[in-house]
Parts: structure tokens; C-alpha cells; sequence
């Protein structure tokens, strides 16, 4: 459920117009509903706890929505933070979430952001390599630590809603293998920088299938008891994110109720807390991309270009993964038309749909990009010189913006001309 429907005035966001939005900031621009962000985080947390999940850590995925604003909204209900940069653990700790709920992933972590992290605090080091393993090891031993770190296993299952976002498979970058996870545990459990606290396995994103996460977090079962007949200490699964969104064009995917119920067969009886790294699954559908049109433009031999004031710069996932997104006029209206929906940039690639029915569009009106809240605004640039789009968040009847849109003196500012130019 999300809190985007129509009201008098058009699409609204909880109690506000978009329309008043794009009128007041300007288009495009991203709206966030608090409302849906909160429900989606507290479904999520309930559903594990009806399936008799303890105290789990939910760390919320930052790289799905940074905003800082968005990460305090989830913070404040409890979650953690999982990140994948120096930069997103500076975020995390910025909207008041502890080091004790930050989990840190990413294949390439640099030593500096080691240093970091370590310092922060942080719950867990999700290590993906051995070479990285050893590069923590020294950093800790620098700083005098105990660096808490966890592997990433790579459990050798396929899944996800497209192959750039299949992350399980051995061929895939990610992980540890899983030949080599005992070992590597039980080496860095003799090593006094190195506190083993667990194993954790993330195989993809928008995944509607729970037979490969059930797949994998069996075998994830049988590694945890494995190191614990072992001897060894294991504290923590993580489970990953990687629960799939309905997109509209999609398979449905399974609810969190349905999620949890699998989590809690599969782990019952585990003596070790879970982890979670939702992302998509809290802030897809809690944001919308609005936009204006600019023209219409008809050719001769029949198509029809929509072309709209977003672009590929501010919304990448139709042309990196050839994403899904429905597409609403903020003001309802009747009829039909099909439509190829493009932005300005000068790439082929900027083109969100082809050959869509959508209502009849005029310049100047608004539409909306649903399901946007999630990789939108996170993986937005300048490209083409285009101000990096703004974001808004609704509580109710009010609104506040929570990114603003860069002023062309601010871009420009950024570049430097040595004088010997
Ligand atoms: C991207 C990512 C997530 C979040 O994935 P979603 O599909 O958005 O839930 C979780 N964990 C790791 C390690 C990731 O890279």
C-alpha cells in the first residue's frame, strides 16, 4: 500500500498535491511519502517478528535512497543502515543511526574507509575477499581494534529481476565462495584484529521468486551450523535484501508476510540473531518522479514522442536495466494514446518507454513516474549539464524539500580553470 492517489486536485502525496509540488519547486522532482516509507519499514519488521524472528537488525539499504531525511524517517523506527561507502556510512551516522546498527558491504572497501567504518564503530564488515580480510586485519592492527567482521558468502544461486542485478552466482563479482568461507572464518578467528561475528549472503534485487532465497539461506543454515560444530563463534546471519516490488508489468512478488514465514522455517531454532538488508522494498513505492511535458512530437510516419523536462540523468533504471516504470498524469483525464516517452539528453538511451497508451498529453502537463523512491534520485547526475534533481519529502499536509536543486552558479562553481589555461 502506498499514499499516492487521486484527491481534487490531481495526484496527491499523502495530503498534498503534486501539483502544488512541481508548482512551488519546480519539475522534475522526486516526492517522498513518510507516510508509506513508515508502513513499508514497520510491515517489513512486524511480518519477521509474526514468523519468530528475535530482535533482528534491520539494516535499511542506503544505496536505494540516501537522502539523509529518508535515512532519520527509518531510523527513528529502528532501523540500521547497510552501506556500501565511507560516504554512506557518513550519511547513516548523519540521520542519528549508531555505529551498532550499521552494517558495511561493498566489494572494493578502500583502507581509508576501513579506517573509517572501524572507527565508527560499526556492527559488522561484511568481508567479500580474502585479500580484503587481510587488508582489515591491518587496518585494526593500526588502530589498535578488533575489526567485528562478517563474510559475504557467495551461495552460487541465480536470481534477481535482471542479470545487472544478479548478484548470487559464483560468476558474480560478490562474496566469498562457499568452499572457502569455513576456512577463511576459522583463520580470522585466530587472528587477534579479527572478531568473526557471522556469515551473510545477498543474491540479488528485485527478486519475486522466494524458492532462490529459500535456496540460499538453507545453505546459509547449514554454514552457521557447520562453523558452530566447528567451535567457532557465529553471532549473525544476514540475510540480505533483494525482496522484489510490484513494477506493474512484473510477476507480483511474494509479500513480507510470505518472506518472513520462509525466514522463519528456514532458520527456526538457529541459535544466532538475523540481519536484513531491504532496500527497494521500503522506498520503491514511497516515491514518485514528477515531470513536466515539454511538446509533443508527432512524425509523419506516425510516432509520437512524448518529450518530458526528466531525463535518463535523473531517473537511469529504464535505460540501465530496461526498467518498468507506470507512468500517471497527475491530472486524470480520459483516452488514449501511444506514446514513445523521452528526455532531452542526447542519447538514444534516453527514451523511458515505447510505444506506451497512455492518456492524451498537452504541454505543460504533469506526469508521474510511480514506484521511483527506490535507485531514483541515488543514482541521479548531471549529466548534460542538467541540475541534479531535488527531492521532497510529504508528512501529511506539508512538505519540505530535503535536496535542492543545484543553482547553475553552484555547478558551475565546481569546475576550476588553472590559470595556466
Ligand atoms: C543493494 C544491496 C541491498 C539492497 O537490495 P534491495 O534489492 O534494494 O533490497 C542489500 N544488501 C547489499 C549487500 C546490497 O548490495
Amino acid at each position: 500500500m502506498n499514499h499516492f492517489e487521486y484527491g481534487p486536485q490531481g495526484l496527491a502525496c499523502e495530503g498534498v498535491p503534486l501539483a502544488k509540488i512541481a508548482a512551488e519547486v519546480g519539475t522534475p522532482v522526486y516526492v517522498y511519502s513518510r507516510a508509506t516509507l513508515e508502513r513499508h519499514f514497520v510491515v517489513f519488521r512486524d511480518a519477521l517478528a509474526m514468523s519468530g524472528v528475535v530482535d533482528p537488525l534491520i539494516a535499511y539499504a542506503v544505496k536505494a535512497n540516501s537522502n539523509v531525511a529518508v535515512l532519520k524517517v527509518l531510523g527513528d523506527l529502528g532501523a540500521g543502515a547497510d552501506t556500501v561507502s565511507e560516504g554512506e556510512v557518513r550519511r547513516a551516522l548523519a540521520a542519528g543511526i549508531p555505529g551498532e546498527r550499521i552494517v558495511f558491504s561493498g566489494v572494493g572497501k578502500a583502507r581509508r574507509e576501513i579506517a573509517f567504518a572501524l572507527q565508527a564503530g560499526v556492527a559488522e564488515i561484511n568481508v567479500e575477499s580474502e585479500p580484503e580480510l587481510n587488508l582489515i586485519a591491518e587496518v585494526a592492527a593500526e588502530l589498535g581494534v578488533r575489526a567485528k567482521v562478517a563474510f559475504r558468502v557467495n551461495p552460487d544461486v541465480a536470481a534477481g529481476g535482471h542479470a545487472k542485478i544478479a548478484t548470487g552466482k559464483s560468476e558474480n563479482k560478490f562474496g566469498v565462495s562457499f568452499a572457502e568461507a569455513a576456512r577463511l572464518y576459522a583463520n580470522a578467528s585466530n587472528n587477534a584484529n579479527l572478531q568473526p561475528v557471522g556469515v551473510a549472503c545477498h543474491i540479488g534485487s528485485q527478486i519475486t521468486d522466494l524458492a532462490p532465497m529459500r535456496a540460499a539461506f538453507t545453505k546459509m543454515r547449514g554454514l552457521v551450523e557447520q562453523l558452530l560444530a566447528e567451535g567457532l563463534s557465529v553471532e549473525r546471519l544476514d540475510l540480505g535484501g533483494g525482496l522484489g516490488v510490484p513494477y506493474f508489468n512484473h510477476p507480483e512478488p511474494p509479500s513480507p508476510a510470505e518472506f518472513a514465514a520462509m525466514v522463519g522455517e528456514v532458520t527456526q531454532g538457529l541459535p544466532v540473531t538475523l540481519a536484513f538488508e531491504p532496500g527497494r522494498v521500503i522506498a520503491a513505492n514511497a516515491g514518485v518522479l514528477v515531470s513536466e511535458v515539454i511538446h509533443v512530437h508527432e512524425r509523419p510516419e506516425g510516432r509520437k514522442f512524448l518529450v518530458i523536462d526528466a531525463a535518463m540523468n535523473d531517473l537511469v533504471r529504464p535505460a540501465m536495466y530496461d526498467a518498468f516504470h507506470d507512468i500517471r498524469p497527475v491530472i486524470q483525464r480520459t483516452g488514449e494514446t501511444v506514446y514513445d516517452v523521452v528526455g532531452p539528453v542526447c542519447e538514444t538511451g534516453d527514451t523511458f518507454t515505447r510505444d506506451r497508451a497512455l492518456p492524451p498529453f498537452a504541454a505543460g502537463d504533469l506526469v508521474a513516474f510511480m514506484s521511483a523512491g527506490a535507485y531514483g534520485a541515488a543514482m541521479a547526475s548531471e549529466y548534460n549539464t542538467r541540475p541534479l534533481v531535488p527531492e521532497v519529502l510529504v508528512d501529511g499536509d506539508r512538505y519540505a524539500v530535503i535536496r535542492q536543486r543545484p543553482t547553475y552558479d553552484e555547478m558551475l562553481a565546481r569546475d576550476l580553470v588553472p590559470d595556466w589555461v
